[in-house]
């Protein structure tokens, strides 16, 4: 029953290597010549690289040729005036924040890294104030959107300074009164007057 059972096996392998002999007789080969000897040998090459490497640095520790790189930090580069740093709450004419807590900077914000708890102001006016008013600049992406939003020119981010380096996360995190620290009276109209409002 054994050998029986076996039988259709071999001539199915019989089969297989007859259409795979078949198809062998359709492969050529290609002869390739051998490479020239100064196409193996990569001295040469080698050494017009090392030469080029060298070049550039004699030329760049001796010459100070080709340097851009800033001696960072003990030299900086002036920032561009539009430069975005770190953020600062603005001052009305009583000293008081400007904000209005609108709430349009945190909706704005992409990185939702802006925590507003609004609170009635004390001397009975219509405007709210920022009771807390946090900013995560480790969060920050930095966008500006806050700055652009703000119908009081309450919020901006003119001050020069980037964030700075910070141990833990929570010390990135900018209160309401060191935003103010850096804080300054705005005389734009609050609410805004048109376009040219900040004039
Ligand atoms: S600059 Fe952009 S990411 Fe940073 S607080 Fe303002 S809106 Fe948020
Ligand atoms: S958009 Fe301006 S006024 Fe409104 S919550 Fe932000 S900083 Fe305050």
């Amino acid at each position: 029953m054994g050998h029986h059972a076996e039988a259709p096996e071999e001539s199915t392998e019989a089969l297989l290597v007859l259409s795979v002999s078949k198809k062998n007789k359709n492969i050529r080969t290609v002869q390739v010549n051998r490479p020239e000897p100064e196409q193996v040998n990569f001295l040469p090459a080698l050494a017009k690289g090392l030469g080029i490497t060298l070049k550039h640095f004699f030329g760049n520790v001796v010459a100070r040729k080709h340097t851009e790189t800033m001696q960072y930090p003990e030299e900086t580069k002036a920032y561009p005036e539009r430069n975005r740093g770190l953020h600062r709450l603005m001052l009305r004419e009583d000293d008081t924040e400007r904000c209005v807590a609108c709430m349009c900077c945190p909706t704005v914000c992409p990185a939702n890294c802006i925590t507003i708890v609004p609170a009635e102001r004390d001397d009975a006016g219509i405007e709210k104030r920022p009771a807390i008013f946090e900013i995560d600049e480790l969060r920050c992406v930095v966008c500006g959107l806050c700055v652009e939003s703000c119908p009081c020119d309450a919020i901006r981010m003119d001050t020069g300074v980037h964030a700075t380096a910070v141990e833990h996360r929570h010390e990135s995190v900018m209160d309401k009164s060191a935003l103010l620290k850096s804080g300054t009276k705005s005389i734009a109209v609050q609410g805004g007057t048109g376009p040219n409002w900040r004039k």
